[in-house]
């Protein structure tokens, strides 16, 4: 099973006199998936794609190691 790292933007709340700024947030999904469907989500509001990138390879990272601490 191969996941996937995918990051989505959307617009954050409005504030008053402020435009909404982007928000990132990362996403996991089956490689195999046709849907492409969401197996996980982070639940931050990211101002950068990079720091949603980083959230969401932490989360596959530990996915690695749940997985190899089993097979041991
Ligand atoms: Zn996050």
């Amino acid at each position: 099973m191969a996941l996937k790292l995918r990051i989505m933007a959307s617009r954050g709340p409005a504030r008053r006199g402020v435009p909404p700024a982007l928000i990132y947030r990362a996403e996991v999904y089956e490689d195999s998936d046709r849907f492409r469907e969401c197996k996980w989500g982070c639940s931050h509001n990211h101002e950068s794609v990079e720091n949603a990138f980083n959230c969401g390879m932490s989360w596959l990272n530990d996915q690695i190691d749940e997985s190899a601490a089993e097979s041991a």
